[in-house]
C-alpha cells in the first residue's frame, strides 16, 4: 500500500517534472527526449575493417598504432567516432549532471554488443577516482555499464577494480605519456580471478586507461579483459 503510493507519488512528480520541464536533447534543443532519435542516427559510427585489437578502422593487416605501443589486453572496441552529436551527449552526461543521458547512450552499447559480441562473464566500469566520483554524484562509466547490464543480462561487478590515486586528465598528454600517467593506477581484487571481464568506458582515447585497468585484471588472472567504450577519438 506504502510502496504503491510511493510509486504513484514518483510517477506523479516525473510527469510534473515532465510537463514543466520537458526534456530536450542536448544536442538540437527539440522537446521530447535527452538525445533525440534523429541526434542518435547522426553518430558516426566506427564500421568494419577495423583492427582486431584497437578496433580503429583499418584497411590493411599491419595497424600502425598497435605497431607503435600494442595494448597488453585482448582489444577495445567503440561505438562511434568521438564527435558531433554524441561528444556533445557525452560531455552533458559528464559535465552538465545529465545523468539521464547514460539510457540512450547505454542503449548504443548495447545495440552495438548484440550486433559484434564480445567474450564477457562480467561488465567492469572504469573507476573515478572517489573524489572526482563524488563531486560529480555518479560515476557515468558504471551508469554505461548498468545500461549495457540491464539488456545482455550480464552482471556489472562495481567494486572489483580500485583507482588508487589521482591521475592527469589524459587528454593533457601524448600516447606515451598516458601509459605512464595511469601506469599501476589501479588494482583489482580476487573476484575477478578466471573470469572474462568486459571494461566499459564512456570514452576511449589511446586505450591506456583501458589497458592499465587489465594489467590490474590480468595480475589478479583474469582470463580474458576486452574493453567497450561509447567512443574514441580518431
Ligand atoms: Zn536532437
Ligand atoms: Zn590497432
Amino acid at each position: 500500500m506504502i510502496a504503491q503510493f510511493t510509486h504513484d507519488a514518483s510517477l506523479l512528480r516525473q510527469a510534473l517534472l515532465d510537463l514543466f520541464f520537458p526534456p530536450r536533447c542536448v544536442v538540437c534543443r527539440q522537446i521530447g527526449e535527452w538525445f533525440c532519435a534523429p541526434c542518435r542516427q547522426a553518430i558516426n559510427r566506427i564500421l568494419p575493417p577495423i583492427c582486431q585489437q584497437c578496433g580503429r578502422p583499418l584497411n590493411r593487416t599491419d595497424c600502425p598504432y598497435c605497431q607503435k605501443l600494442p595494448l597488453q589486453i585482448n582489444g577495445t572496441r567503440a561505438v562511434a567516432f568521438f564527435e558531433g552529436s554524441v561528444r556533445q551527449a557525452i560531455h552533458a552526461l559528464k559535465y552538465n549532471h545529465r545523468p539521464e543521458l547514460a539510457r540512450p547512450l547505454g542503449a548504443l552499447l548495447s545495440d552495438y554488443f548484440s550486433a559484434h559480441p564480445i567474450p564477457a562473464d562480467a561488465l567492469v566500469p572504469i573507476p573515478l577516482h572517489p573524489e572526482r566520483e563524488h563531486a560529480r554524484g555518479y560515476n557515468q562509466a558504471r551508469l554505461l555499464a548498468q545500461e549495457l547490464g540491464r539488456h545482455s543480462n550480464l552482471p556489472v561487478w562495481n567494486d572489483v577494480l580500485t583507482r588508487t590515486r589521482h591521475t592527469r586528465p589524459q587528454v593533457e598528454l601524448d600516447a606515451v605519456d598516458r601509459r605512464d600517467n595511469v601506469h599501476d593506477a589501479f588494482v583489482a581484487t580476487e573476484r575477478v580471478t578466471g573470469a572474462r571481464i568486459l571494461l566499459i568506458d564512456d570514452v576511449c582515447t589511446t586505450g591506456a586507461t583501458m589497458d592499465a585497468c587489465g594489467q590490474a585484471l590480468q595480475a589478479r588472472a583474469a582470463k580474458s579483459v576486452w574493453g567497450l567504450a561509447v567512443a574514441r577519438s580518431r
